[in-house]
């Protein structure tokens, strides 16, 4: 059989079953009212957060990145009301859009949203000592990746999980010449290298996203 892009995309249309979206989902996915719309993690994504955070029963989530909040709709629904999700978003139009597809899933009442640059509102995480997370979803801006995985590595609890977004970035990564975003992405990957508080393993994905790839993180010492 021909494998390529069209391929990758027919075979996701098959397989979206099994992350069945209802409205609600499916507005957040496809909205187009977000600073770059289509560059919210694809739907087998969305449903494998969901599963992961159920499944290791995290009470308190933090994510780096919303744009119309689809990510954060399904990780909202997996912690459940007796959870926490604490969502960071750079941009102030981006996170009313969110808000506003929060409040139509049912999940606003347990979804805090700070507003600001995940570098600083992180930092000051860390400084005010806030009860650690049981899994953190980074999908902000690559060029402060390295950034982002320590201070998730900080704020986590031994065991938790740390789950990163388009680290394969099609390939690119092996040569990412002077694209800030890809050499973040390398920084990121070297410090984890040689991390002994990790185990670090990194999925490569085709689909309707392209080709790119997400690392799961398990912080397995403080
Ligand atoms: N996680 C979302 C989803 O799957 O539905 C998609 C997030 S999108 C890939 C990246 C988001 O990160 C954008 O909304 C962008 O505004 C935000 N962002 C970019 N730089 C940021 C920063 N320095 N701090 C916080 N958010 C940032």
């Amino acid at each position: 059989t021909a494998s390529g892009p069209e391929q990758w995309v027919a075979v996701d249309e098959r397989l979206a079953v099994f992350a069945r979206e209802d409205a609600v989902l499916a507005a957040a996915r496809t909205s187009t009212e977000v600073t770059r719309p289509g560059i919210e993690v694809s739907r087998q994504m969305g449903r494998m957060l969901h599963i992961l955070a159920a499944a290791t029963g995290a009470r308190r989530v933090l994510e780096l990145g919303m744009l119309a909040g689809y990510s954060t709709i399904w990780l909202a629904r997996a912690v459940g009301p007796s959870g926490r999700v604490v969502s960071i978003e750079l941009d102030r139009d981006n996170a009313a859009v969110a808000r506003r597809h929060l409040e139509d899933a049912g999940v606003s009442a347990w979804v805090d949203i700070h507003c600001g640059p995940a570098a600083d509102v992180t930092a000051r995480m860390v400084a005010t000592g806030v009860e650690p997370f049981d899994l953190v979803f980074i999908d902000a801006d690559k060029a402060n990746l390295a950034t982002y995985v320590e201070r998730a590595l900080e704020l986590a609890r031994p065991g938790a999980l740390v789950i990163v977004d388009n680290v394969v970035r099609g390939g690119r990564i092996l040569d990412p010449g002077d694209d800030e975003q890809v050499r973040g992405v390398v920084r990121a990957l070297g410090a984890l290298q040689g991390d002994d508080r990790v185990q670090v393993s990194i999925t490569q994905t085709v689909g309707e996203k392209g080709w790119d790839g997400f690392a799961v993180i398990r912080k397995v010492a403080p």
